[in-house]
């Protein structure tokens, strides 16, 4: 099952929280569930995987 497959091998799904990207707040999330279902949203967009912090930290490099 590639949904099964993708959650064991992405570490950010693995982790199982999810994070808004407007209003910040965090969920827990099972990913294969999620994939296989529909991904949770929050104030009108899909939340993301990525923690704030990992966000800043490739936005920042993005920007150099
Ligand atoms: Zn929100």
């Amino acid at each position: 099952m590639l949904h099964e497959k993708l959650a064991a091998e992405i570490p950010q799904l693995k982790r199982g929280m999810v994070w808004c990207r407007i209003c910040g707040q965090s969920q827990r999330v099972n990913a294969t569930e999620a994939l296989a279902c529909g991904w949770p949203k929050c104030c009108g967009y899909t939340m993301t995987i990525d923690s704030p912090e990992e966000r800043a930290a490739l936005q920042g490099e993005s920007h150099e």
